[in-house]
């Protein structure tokens, strides 16, 4: 590996020679935009070529065929790369950079340091079983139409030849993994097998590949298929006496939250300013809630502790409800209404060249959440933007009722906004035109969360909805980003027990019990992914009245959107530096 970094550095340095060849007093590296610009190419196809399974999630196709064993030679590979490309970063200096280009390198320096820390601090390849998952790049060159068929087919088949030994090197890589995340493992595998048991053989079977050519390719799948059941056998009989905890602990938390969601504050700051919101949010409800409390209880009497007050309201107010079956055409409807309010009040401009196809969660993507928005990959400018939403019709009675509870009349339309307009798709519609694979790669999420969570307020605040009932509908549904941050920070550095989380969910956030469990269970496998939606929000919020008190008279809330938005998927203490021109 070392030596083809090496090609790679002698051919990136000749580059730069050629570029700067007639300017007489310059260096002969290239220091300028043009320079740093060809560094980043170099760093993603460096990347892509030791990460595989990255490239294939980030629409990059040249690798789909190679699958790496993990192994110290893979992670050490891994660290040389990251010395490197410290060495060809540090050759540039963000300041001389555009904004742009030196937003990425902050972004891609933080990546650096991120990549080491995970490798040499973390360890999560020694506890977390869960983190080794091939099925879903292979489900993925499965059902992404990228590519042709055949030509998908013998990438994934070239692919599986390294399967049984990613597996088996598994178990030296594993030591007293945390039991959370091995019966992730287990659960995740055990769901996905089908993708090689039997997807791949149906979609050969839709394919002129030759009949003996197809044996070879499935006697492969077969293969693969018992190196992954012989897996989750090893981890279902694993002897694990002293297994890691899935609490992160302070130090590495503090860590991570620091690398994933590059904020300017850092994990104890937004606790300690998501405890004072759900305090505020809780008086702001209560107000709602004695207010609504006749029109819908009569002369009943008002339960005295306001949080039963507030739980009631909105018991009843989760009643109203569309159909199962009127679901997505619910949804359908509720875009068109959004995209016209979002014009008539001047918000902020939706290119209307850019459309969002509503259509039903395909099955690979099933059991993560009842919508989600599929923006183009960062390589791929021309693919369709698509707000997934899950069928409601095949479930259980009483499983699709409280489904519908908690995407009720009120909820349906913040799901909209978050997802749709003009949360994240209009975001990915700007960040698509801000050209930097860079960001959109490794910018982190909390950026475009807090957008979604921002415009939720924003339609809210610009006349969206005066009743009252949506209102409060709207502080449950905050709540949820606010109460995700508390959880996450109070469970892996507080020692947070269970009973205590689903108390703070259910009776301080108001959320269904299944809902819930379901959020203990979230936060008992990831860490950090919870805390973006608020920090990124409030990030915002901040930022925005700081433009607001910077502009004067001469604020505008569509202007502001709009500039905010076309930095792309930036951490949003750069866009701060940059919109309100400080360093
Ligand atoms: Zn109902
Ligand atoms: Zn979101």
């Amino acid at each position: 590996m070392t030596n083809k970094l090496l090609l790679i550095a002698l051919f990136v340095v000749s580059l730069f020679s050629a570029c700067k060849k007639d300017a007489s007093s310059g260096p002969v590296l290239g220091k300028d935009d043009a320079a740093f610009n060809v560094y980043e190419d170099h760093f993603l196809q460096a990347l892509w070529k030791i990460d595989p399974d990255m490239a294939t999630h980030n629409g990059y196709h040249k690798y789909d065929s190679l699958l790496v064993v993990p192994n110290e030679k893979s992670r050490s590979a891994m660290l040389n790369f990251v010395k490197y490309q410290n060495d060809s970063l540090s050759r540039f200096e963000s300041n001389q950079l555009s904004v742009t280009n030196g937003i990425d390198y902050h972004i891609l320096q933080n990546q650096l340091e991120f990549i080491n820390w995970k490798i040499l601090v973390l360890k999560q390849h020694e506890w977390d079983p869960s983190s080794y998952n091939v099925i879903g790049t292979f489900a993925y060159i499965l059902n992404e139409h990228y590519a042709p068929l055949t030509k998908r087919l013998r990438n994934f088949y070239e692919k599986m030849s390294n399967i049984p030994a990613y597996y088996k090197q598994l178990q030296k890589e594993i030591k007293n993994p945390v039991p959370e995340l091995t019966e992730l493992a287990i659960e995740q595998h055990e769901n996905g097998i089908s993708v090689m048991e039997k997807d791949f053989a149906d979609s050969l079977k839709k394919t002129n590949i030759s009949q003996s050519e197809q044996k070879q390719m499935l006697d492969r799948s077969h293969v693969s298929v018992e190196a992954i059941k012989a897996y989750t056998a090893w981890l279902k009989a694993m002897k694990n006496d002293h297994p890691h905890s899935f609490r992160l602990g302070k130090e590495l938390y503090d860590d991570k939250f620091k690398y994933q969601i590059q904020s300017s504050y850092n994990a104890q700051q937004i606790y300690n300013a998501a405890v004072e919101r759900k305090k505020f949010i809780h008086r702001e409800m209560t107000k709602i809630s004695r207010q609504l409390w006749p029109k819908y209880f009569g002369k009943k009497a008002m339960p005295a502790d306001s949080l039963d007050l507030i739980g009631k309201v909105i018991d009843t107010l989760s009643g109203k409800h569309v159909k199962a079956g009127e679901f997505q055409p619910a949804i359908e409807a509720q875009l068109q209404k959004l995209s016209s309010f979002v014009k008539a009040k001047d918000l902020v401009t939706i290119d209307p060249t850019k459309s969002l196809i509503v259509r039903k969660q395909p099955g690979y993507m099933s059991g993560v959440a009842i919508a989600s928005m599929s923006p183009p990959g960062p390589y791929d400018k021309q693919g369709n933007f698509y707000f997934n939403v899950s069928s409601l019709t095949g479930l259980p009675a009483d499983k699709s009722e409280s489904l519908l509870r908690e995407y009720n009349q009120y909820t349906l339309q913040l799901l909209c906004i978050h997802e749709g307009i003009p949360g994240h798709y209009v975001q990915q519609i700007y960040a698509q035109k801000s050209p930097s694979l860079v960001k959109s790669i490794f910018g982190g999420t909390a950026m475009a969360e807090g957008w979604a969570v921002y415009s939720e307020q924003m339609m809210l605040d610009n006349g969206y909805s005066n009743d009252p009932e949506m209102k409060l509908m709207w502080y449950k549904w905050h709540l949820r980003s606010v109460c995700n941050a508390i959880l996450d920070y109070s469970v892996h550095t507080r020692n947070m027990p269970k009973d205590e989380a689903i108390k703070m969910l259910t009776k301080e956030a108001f959320q269904e019990q299944a809902e819930a469990e379901g959020k203990w269970k979230r936060v008992s496998v990831t860490s950090v992914q919870l805390d973006s939606y608020y920090t990124g929000y409030k990030e915002i919020m901040d930022l925005r009245d700081a433009y607001k008190t910077k502009m004067g008279d001469k604020y505008n809330l569509r202007e502001f959107n709009e500039k905010f938005l076309s930095y792309g998927n930036a951490p949003v203490k750069y866009i701060k530096a940059a919109m309100l021109g400080v360093k």
